[in-house]
């Protein structure tokens, strides 16, 4: 038998808006190796990210004898997992991309697509904050708002469309990005919390950090926003909930952060909306910005397990 430290590594490629992240997962969601790239800029063409992520895996793979085991990527927008196809991605520009394919062709390993906000849901389900659970939802809210649904110990993709909770009315009546009204990004994202503190104050802050800052600091304003947002997300978790019934929500993200000021009042709110439910635990998300690594690496282990 070949001792462990030459077997090949399960390499976890998560590629972001501004950052393409990439490490050696261990099946137990260990990261080592991890190295940070910028993401090339958007573009109809996904061939230069398809030429950052084999360069990445190339140098993290280079003092080994062959490439890697297997490589779990993950991108964000739509993600067709069991096709391999980024469908769309806003902040990348694509559509439609059979991304598995285009990188397998050349790698010399098999190679897995997902989805960044699943697989990170599927991370804190098997090794994080849901531990345990049978039935969960991992919560980034950051520049948007998606869920990771897993019920009954599965993950739930509905071929890419699941869990965007972001763009469900909440009655906000506002003009969304997606051409909707009324979505709960329009008022609850890290984003449109800096963004509505702005408008309310003509005060210009630097995120939702800042917003949260002035929280604490019991800046009326801040507190209005800070209010209207965490109901917005109780009534979302509140229709979640209602639906699918969750044991447990991690919040993560931005806007997860500020953990005291989000968190548990969210727990609370959400529990004051429901009746006969069986009401979640909201808990902080325990991955930060690597859940998504995390859960490529997990994806890319059960390809070749
Ligand atoms: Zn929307």
């Amino acid at each position: 038998m070949r001792p462990i430290e030459s077997a090949p590594p399960v390499v976890a490629v998560d590629v972001g808006g501004t950052s393409v992240k990439a490490g050696v997962v261990a099946a137990d969601g260990t990261v080592s190796r991890l190295t940070r790239v910028a993401t090339p800029p958007p573009g109809l063409d996904a061939q230069p990210v398809v030429d950052a992520v084999v360069a990445v895996v190339e140098k993290l793979t280079a003092a080994d004898s062959g490439g890697p085991a297997a490589l779990g990527l993950v991108v964000p927008g739509i993600v067709d997992e069991q096709a391999g196809l980024a469908v769309a991605a806003e902040n990348l520009g694509w559509r439609d991309v059979p991304l598995r394919d285009l990188v397998a062709r050349r790698l010399d390993c098999p190679v897995v697509l997902g989805h960044d906000v699943r697989a990170g849901g599927l991370a804190e389900h098997r090794v994080g904050a849901c531990r345990g659970a049978r039935d969960s939802v991992f919560l980034p809210v950051g520049t948007g708002i998606a869920a990771a649904l897993v019920l009954d110990g599965r993950l739930f993709a509905g071929a890419g469309y699941a869990g965007e909770i972001g763009h469900v009315d909440v009655g906000t009546g506002l003009p969304c990005a997606c051409g909707g009204r009324g979505c709960l990004e329009t008022v609850a994202s890290a984003a449109a919390v800096a963004r509505r503190y702005t408008a309310a104050t003509g005060r210009p802050v630097d995120g939702s950090r800042d917003v949260a800052a002035l929280v604490r600091a019991g800046e009326p304003a801040a507190v209005a926003v800070w209010d209207e947002a965490l109901d917005a997300l109780a009534r979302g978790l509140a229709m979640l909930t209602g639906i699918v019934a969750p044991e447990i929500i991690a919040v993560g993200g931005g806007f997860g952060e500020a953990a005291d000021l989000v968190v548990d009042p969210l727990g609370e709110r959400l529990a004051q909306r429901l009746t006969f439910h069986r009401v979640p635990r909201v808990v902080p998300a325990e991955l930060g910005d690597l859940a998504g690594c995390v859960g490529a690496g997990l994806l890319a282990w059960e390809l070749i397990s």
